[in-house]
């Protein structure tokens, strides 16, 4: 299997894969945020680094260096600010640095481009990122990007398996049974499944408030229980998610 991760090739190789023409370059986008006691900090990172390797093997693409840091985590779908190592940007700051490697990426020759989010608050300042690096590009650019958060790609079928007694929702799996399995797939010697927190998925009210209200997230910055995660739900996840990723990859761009 040839290399995919970007940042282990020489430029000379790197500049054959993308003159052979139809290269997709995808861009993990992470965070360093606190995702309970039981995970590291990187974990938004890691696992979208992981799904954009899986992809990039499937459909012959080319992974580039995660966005390690992310913007400010919010208490109803991240914990919040208020926990010691979480690390975030000023969502301008963010924005800045996509448009500036996607600029980069042009100028390489890379015309395909897919953003992959694993760390929801990141959403709206990729897209920003991504809008003004088409506006410098011009309109006549071939330059053509994809924008998703990887967890999308989860079927209704796999996550019916996944959380037998009902699924609370994308929002409350931040350090959940979804980024607790694919940590257990991916890195299991980075998940101290002893620390697992034993909560009920915690009930927000529809509205944030500024500053936030930090007594509304539980102490252990865990939303909702990773006790039924195991690195089975994992494997089924990533099989799920990476197949129709790689799907909607190849329908987008071809190949
Ligand atoms: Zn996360
Ligand atoms: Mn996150």
């Amino acid at each position: 299997m040839s290399e995919v991760m970007m940042d282990r090739m020489s430029w000379v190789d790197y500049r054959s894969r993308i003159e052979q023409g139809n290269a997709v370059v995808f861009l993990p986008c992470g965070s360093l945020e606190q995702h309970g006691p039981h995970l590291p900090l990187g974990v938004d990172a890691m696992l979208s680094t992981a799904v954009a390797r899986e992809v990039a093997v499937r459909v012959g693409g080319i992974v580039a260096p995660a966005l390690s840091y992310g913007y400010k985590s919010q208490p109803r779908c991240g914990g919040g600010q208020h926990f010691p190592g979480t690390t975030s940007l000023d969502g301008d700051h963010l924005s800045q640095v996509v448009r500036d490697v996607i600029r980069e990426l042009a100028r390489h020759g890379v015309t395909q481009v897919v953003l992959v989010d694993g760390h929801y608050e990141n959403q709206w300042f990729l897209i920003e990122g991504i809008d003004l690096a088409l506006r410098d590009l011009g309109v006549d650019h071939a330059m053509r990007i994809m924008r998703t958060e990887y967890w999308d790609f989860c079927t209704e079928e796999v996550l019916g398996e996944v959380f037998p007694d009902g699924f609370p929702g994308f929002a409350l799996e931040h350090a959940a049974v979804i980024e607790t399995s694919l940590m257990l797939h991916f890195h299991p010697e980075l998940v101290w499944m002893d620390k697992i927190p034993d909560v009920a998925p915690v009930e927000f009210p529809p509205h944030d408030m500024y500053p936030p209200h930090t007594h509304w997230v539980p102490t252990s910055g865990v939303l909702s229980s990773a006790r039924g995660a195991s690195a089975e739900k994992g494997a089924l996840i990533v099989d799920a998610v990476c197949a129709g990723f790689a799907d909607a990859v190849r329908r987008e761009f071809g190949g």
